[in-house]
């Protein structure tokens, strides 16, 4: 089986100098491709030159991190709106809410909007990290009709109810090593409930 990573941060500074090693561990597991995400100006320079070194093998993500939605203005959206012209550049994200962070959620809701019309404008599928926030997440969802660009619930850590919830709005859902935790049995089911065409990992 040949598997796509959906969600990697091998542009952290922790990956320097790394990476070649890392990435033949994936392959070693099948692992053939991977989503690179960037979270900031450097990591973001770091996914582009992986990018243009394994080009076929990795593709890149990057979007304002709920946890830094106070810096979020004009100028990022135009970098941002810069950075996703790249071809492999496959989607907008991580985007979202951590109601586990600071940040005032008014602030994260306007920052989450505003990403998904740019998402829509950029015709890009979006990367969602939710963290405690289900309710809120799904209702801006619904309210942008997300259905026009489609996307990931990164690592998803719902229980059934959600899953069905989520995939109704045509979302798909990213599994991470948290459906193996002794506590996750909502997650596994949840996963069950979810079409295989619809499950991706990380
Ligand atoms: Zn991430």
């Amino acid at each position: 089986m040949k598997i796509f990573d959906s969600h990697t941060h091998i542009n952290a500074p922790q990956f320097k100098g790394e990476v070649a090693e890392v990435l033949q561990r994936a392959q070693a597991l099948d692992v053939v491709k991977m989503l690179v995400i960037g979270y900031d100006k450097p990591s973001t320079d770091c996914l582009f030159s992986l990018m243009k070194q394994y080009k076929g093998i990795i593709y890149g993500a990057v979007g304002c991190h709920p946890e830094d939605a106070a810096h979020y203005n004009d100028n990022l959206i135009e970098y941002l709106r810069g950075k996703l012209q790249h071809p492999q550049m496959r989607a907008l994200g991580e985007i979202g809410l951590d109601y586990h962070c600071d940040t005032p959620h008014e602030i994260q809701k306007e920052v989450f909007r505003s990403q998904i019309n740019l998402a829509k404008e950029l015709d890009l599928p979006i990367s969602v990290h939710n963290r405690d926030a289900f309710e809120d997440v799904y209702t801006i969802l619904r309210e942008s009709d997300i259905q026009q660009v489609g996307g990931i619930m990164h690592s998803f850590n719902g229980n059934a109810f959600w899953a069905q919830k989520f995939l109704q709005l045509g979302m798909s859902l990213s599994y991470s090593g948290v459906i193996t935790f002794k506590n996750a049995a909502d997650v596994r089911e949840a996963f069950m409930v979810t079409p295989l065409e619809r499950v991706l990992v990380e």
